[in-house]
């Protein structure tokens, strides 16, 4: 998984998960990404670098094996992680 920073054709920016850059390319394309601002499927990836799995972020809690960490527990799921 990878998490892309994009923005809507109104400014909004948000994150999304794509299983792949080309999955990413292709679900904007058929406007499987809506904005969840506004709703507007007119999304384009911000300008800025990718945050890929394992960056930080508020989808990948402290701990969470996708952070890198490999002595925390699963996250149960919050970030989707969880083999369960
Ligand atoms: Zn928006």
């Amino acid at each position: 998984m990878i998490v892309y920073t994009v923005k809507c054709a109104n400014g909004h920016e948000f994150e999304g998960w794509f299983g792949s850059s080309s999955s990413f390319e292709r679900e904007v394309a058929a406007g499987e990404v809506p904005c969840p601002t506004c709703g507007s499927t007119k999304i384009e990836k911000a300008p800025m670098a990718p945050a890929v799995a394992g960056t930080r972020g508020p989808s990948v809690p402290d701990g969470c094996p996708m952070s890198g960490g490999s002595e925390a527990p699963p996250c149960a799921g919050h970030c989707g992680c969880f083999p369960g």
